[in-house]
């Protein structure tokens, strides 16, 4: 079959690569110049380095976007070092493991900040959250994370120390914002994961820069596969007749006849395209819906080191937003030259991404200084701020069932997105996983063709 894939972000990029590992013809549409979508490198020529548009981690139950990194030749590139490090303002860490007796003491309410009667609740409360999210009352999805957590009993300490953190890296938003289900469902595939792999949950990171490790790969395997990469072809309509699709349509006019396509586009771009699709009202509804999510990152070049013990550091008691600290040099396996670099990452961070540069760059340092008495006297060499007002996806209360499957009416046609139905929130693994779903769904497709 002619297969066109719309969208050369994670999702469409395994869907490419996966339909063309199956023997299918694969045409792949990406409206930008390069491939990458929201997991890109930023080459700075100040700094003769190659930053990213913000740092990405794993998490160990990533298994499609493992299988991923199998197929494009990179999977060397991701390590995972087993634990992070929480910093309190004024300097103090604490190393936090995952699983084994740092995970025990946890659970048992040993949390950096809580103290004396607070750890008895705090046991309590975390063991109804975990009762609650794998056997979930029916309030769950309507109420958001803070109210849930409110009516557990999690004590601030504990929710400032730990679990605040939790829902914003799990679900990108936060706790006021987010349905209570997201972390609720998150935490019960990440523990199903763990347990059919026999290993602890971990995060890991790459080791090089985000084109090595999901383009350059895949661009070698469409090369060797014979896979048509378009550049600049913005698709606004998916074709379809008598129930079965029939190709795409660009925004110049131009049409391109396919037996089957997967469209791969964000949830902020979907709408107008599935015009055709009996039933792109409900999908559209989830465009409406799942609100997009800030994330400001700044790459930081700086005179001297700020005495990082970690390759990522969480700092603790962030003003209601994730802020995380990357130590880029050791993750990537290199000595510090002309100048020291990590990356902050601010996620939540509706109030950061409307200030300017300069502004950013301050407030970052200033955080910087608060936590890490060596950087008291750091200058900054150059500063790369990236705004992504459109990082991640938000999922308020109420919207439990929106994000819609791979599978759609129109035979011959699947959706793929970080935001369509997986078991993950707006990850690069639910891109993977879309993506091998949606795939799975072509060819089932074109055993049916073959059989008639
Ligand atoms: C700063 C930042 C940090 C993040 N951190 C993490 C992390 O630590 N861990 C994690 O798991 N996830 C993280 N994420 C989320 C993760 O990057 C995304 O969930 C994932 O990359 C989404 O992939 P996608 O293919 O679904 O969408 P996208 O990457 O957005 O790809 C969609 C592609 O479709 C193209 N397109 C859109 N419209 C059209 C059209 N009409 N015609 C043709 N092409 C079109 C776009 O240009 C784009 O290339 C982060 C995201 C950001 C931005």
């Amino acid at each position: 079959m002619h297969c066109v894939v719309v969208g050369g972000g994670l999702a469409g990029l395994a869907s490419a690569v996966w339909l063309s590992e199956a023997g299918q013809r694969v045409t792949l549409l990406e409206r930008r110049g390069s491939l990458g979508g929201r997991t890109i490198s930023m080459p700075l020529a100040a700094v003769d380095d190659i930053p990213d548009n913000g740092q990405h981690v794993f998490a160990s139950g990533y298994t499609d976007l493992m299988r991923y990194l199998e197929s494009v030749g990179t999977r060397e590139h991701v390590e995972f070092p087993g634990h992070m490090t929480f910093r309190m303002p004024g300097g103090g860490t604490r190393r936090s493991a995952f699983g084994g007796l740092t995970g025990l003491r946890a659970a048992l309410g040993d949390l950096p900040g809580v103290t004396g009667l607070d750890r008895l609740r705090t046991a309590r409360a975390q063991a109804t959250l975990i009762r609650q999210a794998f056997r979930q009352p029916e309030w769950l999805d309507k109420v958001t994370a803070d109210e849930w957590f409110r009516r557990i009993g999690m004590p601030q300490s504990a929710r400032k120390a730990l679990w605040d953190g939790i829902v914003i890296g799990l679900t990108g938003d936060k706790t006021e914002i987010s349905s209570a289900k997201v972390p609720a469902d998150l935490l019960v595939t990440g523990a199903r994961r763990a347990l059919a792999s026999r290993t602890p949950v971990s995060i890991g990171f790459p080791t090089v820069d985000l084109d090595t490790l999901f383009i350059a790969g895949a661009e070698k395997r469409f090369a060797d596969a014979g896979v048509d990469v378009r550049h600049r072809a913005v698709v606004s309509s998916i074709d379809v007749a008598d129930g079965k699709v029939t190709g795409v349509t660009l925004s110049d006019g131009a049409k391109v006849e396919a037996d089957a396509v997967i469209c791969a586009v964000p949830v902020w771009n979907v709408k107008g395209m599935l015009d055709q699709v009996p039933g792109h009202e409900r999908i559209y509804e989830a465009a409406d819906t799942l609100t997009p999510v800030p994330i400001v990152s700044v790459n930081l070049y700086l005179d001297r080191s700020i005495g990082m013990e970690d390759w990522g550091e969480i700092l603790y008691g962030g003003e209601g937003v994730l802020e995380q600290v990357w130590d880029r040099q050791r993750m990537h396996g290199r000595d510090p030259k002309d100048n020291w670099f990590y990356s902050t990452t601010v996620s939540a961070a509706y109030d950061l991404i409307g200030k300017t540069n300069a502004e950013i760059t301050d407030i970052q340092m200033d955080m910087l200084r608060r936590y890490y008495p060596q950087a008291a006297g750091a200058q900054v060499v150059h500063s790369h701020v990236v705004r992504m007002p459109r990082s991640t996806f938000a999922q308020r209360p109420g919207t439990a069932g929106i994000r819609p499957d791979q599978r759609t009416a129109v035979e011959g046609l699947a959706l793929a997105g970080d935001w369509t139905r997986t078991d993950w929130t707006t990850t690069m693994e639910g891109a993977c996983q879309s993506a091998a779903r949606a795939v799975e769904v072509i060819l089932e497709y074109a055993r049916s063709r073959h059989h008639a």
